[in-house]
């Protein structure tokens, strides 16, 4: 009989069986040690428990069973190597226990060192260390305060109270003023401290401590601000972490030792180069905490030759190893360098374009990788205009950048104030500790929003971001009083009134106004910055991949644009036609008395009138608009909104109408008109007498709009030019409505086109759910589909577009029930599953049927990515967000890994 033997799982790994692609298991910093462990750079070693281990932990609430002989074999394979054991009192190993999760959460989680140290091992490891009692009783001292904080939950600033008293005693501001005598007093005090907060002594047993400090880093995944952050930057929350237990190295015994950061290139410009941080005698997190000034890294080459031509010489071996922008930590101990992290570094919008063409130069990396490398989101940080760089006013507090852009403008506190100064001209920031719905005006009025609370998804930044407004929250150094219309900040008092400037893309606010200046991609879009012949690293790297985006991708990238203006801007950032030209705007403004007329004609002559007159308008519309767009496809939508909308507000119309009666003035035009806004009035207009309904209720109406659209495209025809129209029917819920529509249209272009070789496609609009499942049956009857995805939320989900941003989706948001607002990106389960099934019904019924969206959703990076793979034709967005479609457009046709930008 076969012995039957149960494999235990693995839980626990050494550096040399890791590797950089196993950061799911071993989190970013683990596999990443391993990596370079397996390059055979000089990394101290150590071992890694899987991030599988913790998720096990925090869901029973106990260690996995097998962990503990794990950790054991392990740790005694590592004392082997090492010549030591863990805490032995003559001669100690000594090691640190280092959280590091998949996606790197800076500062969020726990780090222990020295672990080891104990009232008898501290003697060994001054004899390690030649007799140095000082760094012994000081390495000591550190990891009381660290475990005693970290692990047991000591208050901190008791450790800190105590070191000041010490340094006090000693008549010093300096911790290295402190001898080995007053550190070993500190280390008596810092144990009663421990020992007072915690009812027992300070763990002696150096097993005891390792086992601690590992379950406190498995803790520390919970910790309110690693929720916090993780939800900020969308991180799964059942991810966990994993654990790094390393052996000690000391960057703190002496002046030959020292410890750095170091990146590869400069991530902020993306420039080449050193950049980098360097602390003599002093271990990481003195760089941390700021206790000495660092010095730039270049100096180390005077410091100690050796270690720097060594660092060197891993950074290039890196940066080709992992053939991006990497960051390192490093610690010198005697004159021997160690590695003590590196990863591919995170930087700004600018660095990533820049970077990705230089590694395409160095022939790093192909254009395809260099596409994958960069995204939609920063090249639209790049459009935005910004603060110029050389200014030096300093910030004087950092939240987290919102909404981007850059905004200056007098503070006000309320929202009525700033619709008060907003409507005296003046541009203001509207300061609030935290905003709600009742904001809103003043939101609308400020140029920028500024609060002390609230994150990523607080209602002033998702409000914010939807209006594409400049915002900064949560800049919790900011005291602000509403009240006494006040705010404090680093010994500043700020009123209403006085100026301030915020940046909503690195949440640095500024006291007085910075100047702001225009972006050089936007002035490379625009066609004003030649990229072949300027100097300017971003712009020729953003012309570079932009340009293999569009070799790449299959979508095309149309505009939503309702005048020649827009049409023609549109066109100079790339969109390959009109994907929504919306007719209603055309009726605003001088043309609404026209309108009026229509809607309260008397009869049909009074009706055919006003239609006549708008005729011509209409005509000269789309004339301009085929022009700008020559030879590009234009989709015409016929007028979509309720008609009241086009006639002054219930209420207002009322008042008037009272007050001219009190008058004795005569008022039966009035009276006509109140009339008619009242039997028009619907309580659910969006749901109510719109788009398609209209058309076949008014008659003529529909008619008008073709005949004025047929009529300019043959004009231009005529002079020269391509028009190619396709009309387009909105609201579309059942193929009846559409085969009226079209019977009627159909006529009037044959008639007003003949032979003048002009062709107009007539197609629809699937925004609401029932043309979605009928698709089959609509795409009879339309040559094209545009996938309203604006109604198409609305109405699957029903939620008022107008209200729900506004009212609650912060709350939403901050439940999760959803990670970011369906409007602003597809929800891919719901509406994506209707749009699928249109395109694929559709497609059935008619091959070769046009597919695109124009709903605001065609211009959002994720959704791109989306409707590629759904395998629409094209996506329309405003003017702005073409170039961010072209670009995603062209990383979801290369895309064919899901490998995360993180
Ligand atoms: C839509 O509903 O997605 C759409 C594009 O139309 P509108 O936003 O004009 O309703
Ligand atoms: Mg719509």
């Amino acid at each position: 009989m076969a012995t039957q033997e149960t494999v235990e799982h693995k839980y626990v790994y050494d550096f040399a069986e890791g590797n950089k692609e196993l950061k799911d298991l071993l989190g970013g910093k683990g596999a990443n040690l391993a990596e370079m462990t397996n390059l055979g750079l000089p990394v101290p070693p150590g071992f890694t428990i899987t991030t599988e281990a913790c998720q096990a932990y925090l869901t029973t609430g106990r260690e996995p069973d097998g962990l503990a002989g794990q950790i054991e074999a392990h740790l005694e394979s590592l004392e082997r190597e090492m010549g030591r054991r863990l805490g032995d009192p003559g001669d100690p190993l000594l090691v640190s226990v280092r959280s590091g999760a998949k996606f790197s959460m800076p500062g969020m989680m726990e780090t222990v060192l020295n672990v080891g140290l104990n009232d008898r091992s501290v003697i060994g490891l001054s004899t390690q260390a030649g007799g140095n009692d000082r760094f012994a009783w000081d390495s000591y001292r550190r990891l009381i305060q660290m475990f005693g904080k970290t692990v047991c939950e000591v208050p901190g600033e008791e450790f800190e109270h105590a070191l000041d008293e010490a340094k006090h005693a000693k008549g010093t501001r300096n911790d290295l003023d402190l001898d080995a005598d007053d550190l070993r007093g500190l280390v008596d005090a810092y144990k009663k401290i421990f020992a007072k907060h915690t009812g027992r002594e300070f763990p002696q047993e150096p097993r005891e401590q390792l086992d601690l400090a590992i379950r406190a880093v498995f803790d520390s995944w919970n910790a309110e601000r690693a929720i916090l952050y993780r939800r900020q930057e969308r991180i799964p929350a059942d991810l966990g972490t994993a654990v790094n237990v390393v052996s000690m190295v000391f960057g703190n015994l002496g002046p030959d030792s020292g410890t750095g950061v170091a990146f590869t290139r400069d991530p902020g410009s993306g420039a080449q180069g050193i950049y980098g941080d360097y602390l003599a005698n002093a271990q990481g997190e003195d760089v941390v905490a700021g206790i000495r000034n660092t010095v730039p890294l270049q100096e180390l080459e005077q410091l100690d030759k050796r270690s720097y031509d060594e660092l060197l010489g891993i950074m290039a071996r890196l940066e080709e190893h992992y053939k991006d922008l990497c960051d390192i930590e490093f610690t010198i101990e005697r004159g021997k360098l160690w590695m003590l992290q590196t990863r591919v570094g995170k930087r700004t919008a600018a660095a990533a374009f820049v970077i990705a063409g230089q590694l395409v130069d160095e022939g790093l990396i192909d254009l395809d990788e260099a596409l994958h490398r960069v995204n939609g989101a920063q090249l639209a940080q790049l459009m935005f205009p910004r603060f110029q760089l050389d200014h030096d006013v300093p910030p004087v507090a950092k939240g987290i950048g919102a909404s981007p852009g850059a905004a200056s403008g007098k503070v006000v506190f309320t929202s009525a104030r700033a619709v008060e100064l907003a409507a005296e001209g003046e541009s203001v920031i509207l300061v609030r500790r935290e905003t709600n719905p009742d904001d809103l005006n003043g939101m609308i009025a400020a140029k920028g929003i500024l609060t002390s609370r609230g994150g990523k998804t607080s209602h002033a930044a998702v409000v914010a971001r939807g209006m594409g407004k400049t915002c900064v929250s949560g800049a919790d150094e900011l005291e602000v009083n509403v009240p006494a219309k006040k705010f404090t900040v680093g010994g500043h008092t700020v009123g209403e009134g006085d100026v301030v400037s915020i940046d909503g893309t690195t949440g640095k606010v500024y006291l007085g106004e910075v100047p702001v200046m225009p972006s050089e991609v936007v002035q490379y879009f625009e066609g004003s910055l030649d990229p072949e012949h300027i100097d300017n690293p971003l712009v020729r790297a953003v012309h570079r991949i932009m340009t293999h985006a569009d070799a790449a991708r299959r979508l095309r990238v149309r505009t939503n644009a309702d005048t020649g203006a827009d049409a023609a801007r549109a066109r100079r950032f790339g969109a390959e036609g009109i994907g929504l030209c919306r007719t209603e705007h055309m009726f605003l403004g001088d043309r609404r008395e026209l309108v009026e007329r229509l809607i309260l004609a008397a009869g049909a002559q009074e009706r055919e009138d006003a239609l006549a007159a708008l005729l011509p308008l209409q005509r000269a519309d789309f004339v301009e608009i085929f022009r700008e767009m020559d030879g590009l496809p234009v989709t015409v939508r016929l007028i979509d909104p309720p008609l009241h909308e086009f006639l002054p507000p219930l209420e207002q119309l009322a008042v008037n109408v009272a007050v001219a009666q009190e008058r004795g003035e005569d008022v039966a035009k009035e009276e006509a008109l109140l009339s008619a806004v009242r039997r028009m009035h619907e309580e659910n207009p969006m749901l109510g007498l719109r788009g398609v309904r209209l058309g076949l209720v008014i008659p003529g109406l529909f008619a008008m709009q073709v005949r004025a659209i047929a009529e300019a495209a043959v004009a231009v025809t005529r002079d020269g030019g391509t028009a190619c129209p396709e009309i387009m029917v909105p609201l579309v819920g059942a193929v009846q409505e559409l085969e009226t529509v079209r019977a009627e249209a159909e006529k009037i272009i044959a008639e007003v086109v003949g032979d003048s070789g002009v062709e107009v496609l007539i197609g629809t609009m699937i925004e609401v759910p029932r043309a979605a499942l009928t698709a089959g049956q609509i795409a009879e009857a339309a040559e094209f589909f545009s996938f309203g995805t604006n109604d198409l939320t609305q109405m699957a989900w029903g939620f008022s577009r107008d209200d729900v941003e506004g009212a609650f989706f912060w709350r939403y948001l901050e439940l999760g029930i959803f990670g970011i607002s369906p409007f602003e990106s597809i929800d891919a389960d719901g509406v994506g599953r209707l749009v699928r099934i249109a395109a694929e019904e559709g497609r059935a019924a008619r091959p070769g049927l046009k597919l695109g969206v124009c709903g605001e959703h065609g211009g959002d990076p994720d959704s791109v990515h989306f409707f590629h793979e759904v395998g629409l034709d094209y996506v329309s967005c405003s003017p702005f967000r073409v170039p961010v479609a072209r670009l995603e457009a062209g990383r979801a046709a290369i895309s064919t890994t899901g490998s995360d930008s993180r």
